[in-house]
């Protein structure tokens, strides 16, 4: 069994980026976008924040009240999208009930669009001509990368269909010529659809639900979840007993977590770039 250290592939990435903008005439720029005062969601923002310093980026934190109205969020994603320092906008989600995410999203320029989630670059991730694409998926595949697993013709599991991390992390799989079953809350003998994967990626969001047992001997694990629990976080999958069992284990945290942050700065930077050359 192999431990993936996810926070040093990071590092080795955050590293590159660093180096790489050291030498342009003018910084990446970020600008995320948190509304109200969720602490996960300011954490999350935080470290995204503390990250493009790291790497040398331009960075804006932009914090708006609670109650911003639709019309007043738009506005501030059309100010963002005009404005030349900034080469990607995030807008941490999730947002408050009265917002509309999907309006949201689609206001974001596909240009500065770093998460991928805007409907034209999930568009162009299907049709396997990517271009932003979202950074936990991303982030994953890297990680796969890394560790030298050749998926082509692998049997795949991705157990979770969210529009973040389930659906394109499977459209991912795919492109790379495995063989995926997505998995999703009323899924019948969710075991035994485990029990032939080669590759089991679990992002659902329910604190050690995925079982030792459930795991084929010599399988990789990625565990996206991160759930709090007794203060602490754990992962979607019960890592004590299915660590015994897989080849190659993701830990929560020091896994999945630090991939997403990297992929988003290397993200702004790919964006930077394509601005640059129109
Ligand atoms: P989400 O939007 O709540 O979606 C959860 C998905 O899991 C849904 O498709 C749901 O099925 C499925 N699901 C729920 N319970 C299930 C069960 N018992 N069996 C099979 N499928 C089940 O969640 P998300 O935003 O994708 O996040 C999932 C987890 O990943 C959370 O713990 C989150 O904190 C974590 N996360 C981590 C990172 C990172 O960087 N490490 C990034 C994003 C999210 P239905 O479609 O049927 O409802």
């Amino acid at each position: 069994m192999n431990i993936i250290n996810g926070k040093k592939i990071a590092q080795d990435l955050k590293a590159d980026i660093a180096n790489r903008v050291a030498k342009l005439d003018r910084k990446p720029g970020l600008a995320v976008i948190l509304v109200g005062d969720d602490p996960a969601s300011s954490v999350y923002v935080r470290n995204k924040d503390n990250a493009c310093k790291e790497v040398g980026f331009y960075s804006e934190k932009i914090n708006k009240p609670a109650n911003i109205t639709q019309n007043e969020l738009l506005a501030e994603i059309k100010r963002l999208n005009n404005d030349d320092k900034i080469d990607g906008i995030l807008v941490q989600l999730p947002l408050p009930k009265h917002l509309d995410t999907n309006q949201v999203i689609e206001t974001i320029s596909p240009k500065k669009d770093v998460d991928g989630f805007h409907s034209e670059n999930i568009g162009k991730l299907m049709q396997n001509k990517p271009h932003f694409r979202p950074c936990t998926p991303k982030g994953v595949m890297t990680i796969l990368a890394t560790i030298g697993i050749n998926l082509v013709g692998k049997n795949c599991v991705v157990v979770g269909a969210s529009n973040i991390v389930g659906r394109p992390m499977a459209i991912e799989l795919l492109n790379a010529q495995a063989t995926v079953t997505i998995c999703n809350s009323k899924t019948q003998n969710l075991a035994t659809k485990l029990q032939q994967a080669d590759v089991i990626v679990v992002a659902i969001g329910v604190a050690k639900m995925i079982q030792g047992t459930w795991i084929k001997k010599g399988a990789v694990v990625i565990d996206v979840g991160m759930n709090p629990l007794d203060n602490a976080l754990v992962g979607d999958v019960d890592f004590d007993a299915a660590k015994k069992v897989a080849k190659w284990i993701t830990p929560v945290p020091g896994g999945v977590g630090p991939m997403t942050i990297a992929t988003l700065l290397e993200n702004t930077l790919m964006a930077y770039h394509l601005r640059k050359e129109k």
